[in-house]
This record gives structure tokens, sequence and C-alpha cells, in this order.
């Protein structure tokens, strides 16, 4: 293929940001996707984007300071400071710029941004257009994408990135309608691949985040950061797990045991259903272990009671939500209440990299879910995840274009790389699906992602203990041999998900054993980490970052490093 100053992966809204900043500064740029751009999961996204605008007559004295805080508060203070004061303060400016693109957003009567109430915030700070914001942002994105003319390589996956000495200078990746591997020169690649909460089988995530990008990476020598901090939603659709937005609660919606009372008093009797994601999936939780909750499938689930808004605000401000009920829970929410219960929702962890994209690794680059610049810590805000994207895919591109001046230098350069390096590149992986292909163990991908999957979601869910946790770091192990002898159902070239789906399990299982020995060897309560044998917080030997790094025989050895704090001691984390 031909090469480019920059090859950005990802077509969500990281990537396009990301993609859209380095053209912007002069470089050549092509975007590279798995899906077409406009199905990548940030079109997912229902809720909103936080910036601290002040348009609700309730939030008038709201500041990037006060957002700053409550998003430190809330990461439990494992959240890197600097960088969270960044994300707060480029919020305003990166809604406004999406605002003057042409992004729809729902307002207020005087015509401003309407702002509604969001958990762990002091404000109504999150910027919505209805339930669908995310779909908004991506299409903006996507459009001012294709008014630049930025080549787009869709239904692309990428298998490898190419290394020259310790320079990412390419990837090598497989064309989904036909089967061909190709490779793609380039001075500087950016990760923008999205989360893998598809190592769950419980899980909002669409099912294309499976991380494969995240483990390349992580293949490639980059390290992942606080992989066990994993956020669980409090309330996905009981059944599916598709999402039932925090909006939803920031709307006046409210959660109801078994016996229609509202529990959340016992947990944050201060701010209620608006305490953040990890309190408040704790206390479903909690409900349904004590039988509080209904019984369903063994997990349990309670109410999400939204009658009393009435039909306007329903079909006004939360039409999505109202047709994800009738259509896969079959209950209309004007009359009847939503059944949830907890389920994975976002990977707090990913390819370390600092406020600028930088990773470990000279030429590679990450923004967005894949990343971790450290601004969520050990447990994100709802409406912080596309502010991140918006914000740190522009930083991620302007760095990456500045650093990609020509070839060489510390933005990598593929312009003085063999050719025979990609060549090579490109023959590992032909050998690598013939392998697969030229087996007949009868060993099935689908088999061993299922019971990963199991594992994850009954061993590294939302609270920990120790015999569990160690149950799953040697299943996985024993799953990741497995992998190496499985066999492929379907050998043919054109749109092969058997192939597609055993290619990506590989990293999957690499990434699901990162998250799970982080797990049990973060002996504390911190945010999302919750260990019942190790109860509370323990700043003293735990107020750092787990770095893992992949040894040959793929399995993670564990660091730690410092976190970085400025301005905010750590308090307890009272709502
Ligand atoms: C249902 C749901 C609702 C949400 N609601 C909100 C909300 O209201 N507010 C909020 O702040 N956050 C929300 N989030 C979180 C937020 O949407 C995501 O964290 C964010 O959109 C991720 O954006 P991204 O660009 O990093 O990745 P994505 O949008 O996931 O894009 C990843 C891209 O990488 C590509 N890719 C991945 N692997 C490969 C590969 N191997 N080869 C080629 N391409 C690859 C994919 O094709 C895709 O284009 C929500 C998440 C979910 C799941």
């Amino acid at each position: 293929m031909e090469r480019t100053d920059i090859l950005v992966i990802g077509g969500g809204l990281a990537g396009l940001r990301a993609a859209i900043a380095a053209h912007d500064a002069g470089r050549t740029v092509a975007v590279m996707s798995k899906v077409y751009p406009i199905r990548s999961h940030s079109g997912a996204a229902q809720g909103g984007v936080n910036a601290s605008l002040g348009n609700h007559p309730d939030g008038g004295d709201d500041t990037w300071q006060g957002h700053a805080f409550d998003t430190i508060k809330g990461s439990d203070y494992l959240a890197d400071q600097p960088r969270a004061e960044i994300l707060a303060k480029d919020a305003p400016a990166a809604v406004i710029e999406m605002e003057h693109w042409g992004a729809y957003f729902s307002r207020f009567d005087d015509g401003r941004i309407a702002q509604r109430p969001f958990g762990g915030a002091g404000f109504p700070r999150t910027c919505f257009a209805a339930d669908r914001t995310g779909h908004h942002l991506l299409h903006t994105c996507w459009e001012q994408t294709l008014k630049r003319g930025i080549k787009v390589y869709s239904e692309w996956l990428l298998l490898e990135l190419v290394k020259h000495g310790d320079a990412v200078v390419g990837a090598v990746a497989l064309h989904i309608p036909t089967g061909d591997i190709e490779s793609f020169p380039t001075g500087a690649v950016i990760l923008g691949a999205g989360g893998h909460g598809r190592i769950f089988a419980k899980t909002t995530n669409a099912y294309i985040n499976t991380g494969s990008a995240t483990a390349a990476a992580y293949r490639a020598g980059a390290r992942l950061e606080d992989m066990e901090f994993v956020q669980f939603h409090p309330t996905t659709l009981y059944g599916t797990n598709i999402l039932i937005s925090e909006g939803v609660r920031g709307e006046g919606g409210l959660l109801r045991g078994a016996d229609g009372e509202r529990f959340m008093d016992r947990y944050a009797p201060s701010v209620m259903e608006l305490a953040p994601r990890d309190i408040v999936a704790r206390g479903i939780q909690t409900e349904a272990n004590e039988g509080r909750a209904f019984e369903g499938d063994g997990s349990g689930y309670v109410h999400l009671d939204i009658r009393h808004l009435g039909a306007d605000v329903i079909t006004t401000r939360l039409p999505g939500i109202r047709q994800i009920a009738m259509e896969f829970a079959g209950v209309d929410p004007i009359d009847e209440p939503i059944p949830v219960q907890p389920g994975q929702h976002y990977s707090m962890g990913g390819i370390a990299c600092d406020e600028d994209g930088v990773t470990d690794l000279p030429g590679l680059y990450a923004a967005g879910e894949c990343s971790c610049v450290s601004v969520h810590g050990a447990n994100r805000l709802g409406g912080n995840s596309l502010l991140e994207t918006l914000v740190f895919g522009k930083r991620a591109g302007d760095r990456a274009a500045a650093n990609a001046g020509g070839s060489g230098g510390s933005g990598g350069g593929a312009g003085d790389v063999p050719s025979f390096v990609y060549d090579k590149a490109v023959q590992t992986q032909h050998d690598l699906i013939d392998a697969f292909a030229s087996r007949d163990s009868g060993v099935r991908q689908i088999d061993i992602r299922r019971r990963m999957q199991q594992t994850m979601t009954a061993k590294v869910g939302v609270f920990r203990d120790e015999a569990p946790l160690a149950d799953a770091v040697s299943e996985l192990a024993g799953l990741r041999e497995e992998y190496a002898s499985v066999s492929l159902d379907a050998t043919n070239r054109c749109f092969n998900y058997d192939l597609i789906d055993t290619l990506e399990l590989g990293g999957m299982i690499e990434l699901a054993e990162a998250t799970a020995l982080g797990a049990l060897k973060r002996t504390e309560c911190r945010g999302s980490h919750w260990r019942i044998d190790h109860p509370g917080r323990d700043d003293d030997n735990w107020l750092k970052h787990t770095m893992a790094t992949r040894a040959d025989d793929g399995t993670p050895e564990l660091s730690f490093d410092d976190v970085i704090i400025t301005d905010y001691e750590p308090m307890e984390r009272k709502y």
C-alpha cells in the first residue's frame, strides 16, 4: 500500500479526531477500520459528553477545575492529575468545536446546549443529543474526514504492527471482504482502536470490541496500564446487557428492588441513583446477592423506573432507550419499569501513553478507549469518555504530525525501511493463517472464547476474591495453551469470520490474563476494583499504576508506576 506520514487504526471518534488533526497539520493520513467507520462503537454512545459550559440554570458556577476535581475524586485518586486537568480544561473548546462543525445537541429554550446531571459530578455538566450523542458526534467527525478527502481503508483488520529496530514503521492488515493481506508503510501509527469489553460474557460493548489492535501493540512491546480496572455499568438491560444510559437516571430515573423499595440510600445516601457507576453497580449486585432483587437467570436484576417522568420527557429525551426497552425486553418504559443488571461497560486500562498519546514505542501513539492516558484512574465518570476521544485524539494527531516529519527521528519513519521488512511481516501472517487452516484438531475458537468470557464475568467481575481470581488466572493460561491448537471450520477467503474470530481470540486471551492477574495482585478496593477479602483502599501500598509487559511466552509480567499527584491529596471518597 502507498506510504502515508500517519496511519490511524480506528474509525471511531478518537481515530477520526486524530486523523483530522494530523491532516490539518499538513500530513498525509490514512484511516484503517475493521468496520465502516460510522459503525464503530462510538456511535452507540447514548448519554452525553462532559464540559463545564455552565449552561444549566443550576450549573452557572461550574468551572473546569470543578470538572477536574470530580474526575480525580471519581477515579478514586488513581488518575494522573495533570492529565485529568487537561481533559477538563480542553472540554468546553472540544464540545464547541463539534457544535461549530454541525453536531446536533439538545438545547435549552434560550438556544444554548442543554446539560444533564451525570453520576459523580457536582453540576449538571453533561451535554447531549437526546440519548444518541455518540451517533451525532461520530457522524460529524466522519463528515469532516470526508470533507478533507482523508484516505479510508474500510473493513481492513490490523493483524500486526511492523517494527524496524524499536520503531513502529507500519502495519499488516487483512482485507475482510477478500482475504488479502497487505502491508501499510507509515511514519507513525496512531491507535484509536476502542475498548475490549468482549473479553467478558455480559457487556454493553459491540461485538467488534475485541481489543485486537491493543493486543497487537502489546505484542509489539507496548505496556498495558491498569488493566484490572474494568467499569461495570449498573444499568444494562436484563437479558441482552444492552446499555441503558446513565442519562436515564440523570433525567430522574429511580432504582427499585423486588419489593419496590428505592435501595440506593444504603450505598450513597446523599446522591442516591447519581453516585458514580462503581458504587451503583455494587449496590445493585448486593441487593441481588442478598435476595432483595428479582431472581431472573441467577445473577438477578432490579427495576429502573421512569414512569413518573411522563411520556413527553421519555419520548423527547430518551427515545432510543424507550425503543431498546420495547424491542429487546418487551417493556414500554412509559408504562412499566425497565429490568436492569450490571454488566461490563468500559476498559479504564489500555495502552500506556502520555497526554500526547506517546507510548513506549517510537512511532506508536494511542488515544481513546484503547489507551490509558490515565484520566479515569480506577473509575471513569459517565460522559468523560466521549470527551477523552475528542481531547486526546486531537492531541495525539497533533503530536504524531509534529514528530512524523520526513523519515527517521522519533516519529519512526518508513522512508528508509527496506522493503523486505514489510514482506517478511506479511509472510509471517500468511504462515500463521496456513497453520490454523491446515490443522484438523477439532478445537474450535468459539468454545475457547465462551469459556474465557464466562470465566471473566464469573471470577473477575463486580466483586472479586483471591481464590476465584487465582482460578481465573490459571484457567486463562490453560485457554492460551488450548488456543495454540485451534483449527478452522471454514477456510474460504471472503468474509471468513471463523478466521477473523480465531485471529482476534489469541489477543483477547492475553488482555484477559493481564486483567485477571492485575486484579489478583491488587490487594485493596479502589474504584471499580472491589476485593471482598481486602476491604478498604490502601494508599500506602497501592496508590500506583499496574503496568503489564508481555513476556515472550505471552504471559503478563507486572511492575508498578507512581501516580502523578499534583493538586489534590487523596481523600476518602464519600457520596
Ligand atoms: C453502549 C455504550 C454507550 C456509551 N455511552 C457513552 C456516553 O454516553 N458518554 C461517554 O462519554 N462514553 C460513552 N461510552 C463510551 C464511549 O462511547 C467509548 O469509550 C468511546 O466512544 C470509544 O471511542 P474510540 O474512538 O476510542 O473507539 P471506538 O468508537 O470503539 O472505535 C474503535 C475503532 O477501531 C477499529 N478497530 C479496532 N480494532 C481494529 C483492528 N484490529 N483493525 C482495524 N480496526 C480496528 C474499529 O473498527 C473502530 O473503528 C459508551 C460506550 C458504550 C459501549
